[in-house]
């Protein structure tokens, strides 16, 4: 028989399968709200202009394309260790941080969940419920076990917050904490600051080791207020890690560019943390590649890039806002059965409506409006052609 008689065919991506479906679709007014990108107004996915200005740059300078070292980029590294603690961190200057460039925030969790397979393989992993869906297959992957911490409370579509900190309490010490540092997808629904410190104390008290995914900085309120989860676990004392992707604070998706911070106990730990990491990556691709870490560095550490890209992050955060704002309203104004005043609470690209799966069926079947069957749309994919053609639909299914 043929060596692969006996593969089974795996589970298609339910993201994927429902963009060949809305692919499909031949209905003029269709609306894909399924995917996790930003959109503009005029449906396309940006090219920012600080990228184009870092690009034209680049490749003025014509420079060899040799191989980076392992980690990567020691201006890109430094640039996100900035970001996500402030540059002024103590914790930076007294070395005890090391940050390797990845390919993507993907790449980070795989390389960070590979170390920590290595260093503690009987812990076990806890994952928001719900959570990114790619989560726990990443971390059994490496080979741990995953459980699931309660979060979303579909009652009110906001935290179950007694629930997630009754779970934490319970975990076994050792146990590492994926927590969604902000924007949480796929719900929309975040801690507050005084949620925040509560979970901090529930892991140092039991032990655990925090794992924090930054993968939408600046979608929420902004690049310092949206640290503030990953400040106040500096501020600890705890060790922890931290993934974090540029694929959408710099809409640069295909250039898979992210990192994975590790904050260890001092600058001896963090060579040694460091020296393992590396050969973590170096059997897995060696180094990274060049382009996305030259471009985001360059942007990181040139004042007006820099400036030129916070304000085009801005307006990505307040058109998402905007759309929240209209999705709102204009089903209120609509007399809909439902008070959606919960979506204005929700942050960055994601939204839990509520939405049955039914209702997400027959938005599909009835109306060419896609969405997932858990009922999260991506408010990043609404635009003022397309939101009343939304809300009409959303208003008919209820
Ligand atoms: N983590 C979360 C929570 C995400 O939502 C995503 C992307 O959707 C990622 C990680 C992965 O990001 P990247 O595309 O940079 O690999």
């Amino acid at each position: 028989a043929s060596l692969f008689a006996q593969v089974e065919l795996a589970p298609r991506d339910p993201i994927l399968g429902l963009n060949e479906a809305f692919n499909a679709d031949a209905r003029a007014n269709k609306v894909n709200l399924g995917v996790g990108v930003y959109f503009t107004d005029e449906g396309k996915i940006p090219l920012l202009k600080a990228v184009r200005e870092a690009e034209r740059q680049r490749l003025e300078a014509a420079a060899a394309r040799g191989y980076l070292p392992i980690e990567g980029i020691a201006a890109y590294n430094q640039a996100v260790q900035g970001l996500l603690l402030g540059k002024d961190s103590p914790l930076i200057t007294a070395g005890r941080v090391i940050t390797a460039q990845a390919l993507g925030g993907t790449g980070a969790l795989k390389i960070g969940a590979d170390f920590l397979n290595r260093l503690t393989p009987d812990s076990i992993v806890a994952i928001s419920d719900p959570s990114w869906e790619n989560h726990r297959a990443l971390f059994e992957g490496a080979g741990f076990t995953v459980k699931n911490y309660r979060y979303f409370d579909a009652a009110t579509s906001g935290l179950d917050f007694a629930g997630m900190l009754a779970d934490l309490k319970a975990l076994p010490a050792k146990s590492i904490v994926v927590l969604h540092a902000c924007c949480h997808n796929p719900t929309g629904v975040d801690l507050s600051a005084d949620q925040w410190k509560e979970v901090v104390a529930a892991c140092q008290a039991g032990d655990l080791i925090p794992f924090l995914d930054m993968a939408y900085q600046g979608f929420a309120e902004g690049i310092e207020p949206d640290g503030a989860a990953v400040r106040l676990f500096a501020d600890s004392g705890l060790s922890f890690f931290v993934s974090s992707s540029f694929s959408k604070s710099f809409s640069l998706y295909g250039e898979r560019v992210g990192a994975l911070s590790i904050i260890t106990g001092s600058k001896d730990e963090a060579a040694r943390v460091l020296s393992q990491e590396k050969r973590v990556i170096r059997t897995n691709y060696s180094n990274p590649p060049t382009h996305g870490g030259t471009v985001v560095a360059t942007v990181l550490n040139s004042p007006e890039l820099r400036a030129m890209w916070e304000a085009e992050l801005g307006e990505m955060r307040d058109r998402i806002k905007l759309m929240r704002n209209q999705f709102v309203n204009k089903l209120a104004a609509k007399g809909a059965k439902r008070d959606f005043s919960f979506v204005n609470r929700q942050r960055g690209m994601f939204s839990y409506t509520g939405l049955s799966a039914a209702q997400v069926e027959r938005l599909q079947k009835e109306f060419g409006i896609y969405a997932v069957s858990t009922g999260r749309i991506c408010v990043a994919a609404l635009n003022s052609k397309n939101i009343d053609a939304v809300v009409d639909a959303v208003a008919a299914v209820l």
